[in-house]
């Protein structure tokens, strides 16, 4: 059987608030790998976890924020024999060595350096190589209340909070690259995402969206869409409105829309996936004017990345394959080959004067369709 030893983040600088970011973490590592974790010293332990268990949780852990680095341990008794039992087990010999030890049980009757010293030796003795300044491994070992742990590897995390502690927050998610990312870096600031998608086409959008949102579902569980269709709204603001001007109109009324429904949900504020200048309706003067039909605030955590950076962060969640797959967009849906650029808000709001907005708003609440993904199943 094997131990992880769970190191967190920022948690650690959270003084009075430490034990409901712990909890936190503790809550969503259990819903994803079935374990519970026990709390020891500030770092969180799992034991009795068999080798298969281990390469699925290890996969949940890799995704899970809030988690600085992780460890696969074995677990000693409290004698210098046991650690040295165990540590066999996993020193490589033909690679040079140092101990590290970190020593938060004060009653065990050895010093860090002195197990260091004791271990250190007990290896060189059987031959293998010592290296203090640059070894090629390091033997840690971690001596707590009841046992001591052992282990070489440690495995990143994502680092941030834990999904849920920072509130909820809703998403507008487009089926393009950008938005996606944006979910990720808001989940790893500690935020539980809803989704909300308003789509043109009767079919094979939806579809791309749940698949999003179900990769997206590694970093925080299960996860809720509402999809929305635009279509009968669109048709009406085409009518009353210059095709110059649409995008900006039909994304203020997805605003609006998506606003009604953070209402519903208790949501403290909205994410897009803008970034500064990268297409026509993102410009400074659009966004301003966009946004402002919104009086939650608008978060885009993307707003200073450059495309290339945000492709390869879609890479690296795994969106960027599902992202580049065709879709159509309900953005550009009759609008001008050369939109406005330079938005004014008394322009704009003169001629939203000729919808009737809320009925277009409620007509879109209406229709909504809602759907629960499911965690991707590795554990389940
Ligand atoms: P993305 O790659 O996320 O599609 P983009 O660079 O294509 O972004 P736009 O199409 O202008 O940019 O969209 C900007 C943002 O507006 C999106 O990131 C998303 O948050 C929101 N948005 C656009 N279209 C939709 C849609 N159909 N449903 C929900 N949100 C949308
Ligand atoms: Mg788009």
């Amino acid at each position: 059987m094997h131990s992880i030893i769970i190191h967190y983040a920022e948690i650690g600088l959270k003084k009075g608030k430490r034990a409901f970011f712990e909890n936190k973490l503790m809550h969503n590592i259990e819903k994803k790998t079935g374990f519970r974790p026990e709390r020891h010293y500030g770092s969180l332990i799992i034991d009795g976890v068999s080798q298969k268990k281990y390469e699925l949780i290890k996969n949940e852990l890799s995704n899970t924020p809030g988690i600085a680095y992780f460890c696969h341990a074995l677990k000693a008794t409290l004698t210098i024999n046991s650690i040295i039992n165990k540590a066999g087990k996993l020193l490589g010999k033909n690679k040079t060595f140092k101990v590290v030890t970190k020593r938060s049980n004060k009653a065990f009757k050895h010093t860090s350096i002195e197990v260091n010293k004791l271990v250190g030796e007990h290896f060189y003795n059987k031959g293998f190589k010592v290296d203090v300044h640059n070894p090629e491994q390091r033997l840690y070992i971690e001596v707590i209340e009841r046992n001591a742990y052992v282990y070489i590897e440690k495995i990143s995390g994502l680092g941030g909070l834990p999904v849920g502690s920072s509130g909820k927050l809703l998403l507008l998610v487009s089926g393009g690259i950008d938005s996606p990312v944006s979910a990720y870096y808001m989940m790893k600031r500690g935020c539980r995402i809803e989704f909300i998608h308003f789509y043109n086409e009767k079919a094979g959008v939806k579809e791309k969206i749940i698949e999003l949102v179900k990769i997206l579902s590694k970093f925080q569980g299960r996860s809720i869409i509402y999809l929305i269709p635009f279509r009968d709204i669109q048709k009406e603001i085409i009518l009353k409105t210059p095709s110059d001007k649409r995008m900006i109109i039909y994304r203020r009324l997805m605003l609006r829309i998506a606003e009604r429904i953070a209402e519903q949900i208790k949501a403290k504020g909205l994410i897009t996936g803008d970034s500064a200048g990268q297409v026509a309706s993102q410009t400074l003067d659009n966004l301003r004017v966009i946004w402002n039909a919104a009086s939650l605030p608008v978060y885009a955590p993307l707003i200073g990345f450059d495309k290339e950076e945000i492709i390869n962060i879609a890479r690296r969640i795994g969106t960027y394959e599902t992202s580049i797959l065709p879709y159509s967009d309900c953005c550009s849906y009759l609008v001008a080959k050369h939109p406005e650029t330079r938005a004014k808000l008394e322009d704009i709001e003169r001629i939203e004067k000729r919808l009737n907005i809320e009925r277009l708003v409620n007509k879109g609440l209406r229709n909504k369709e809602i759907i629960h993904t499911r965690l991707l199943p590795t554990l389940l």
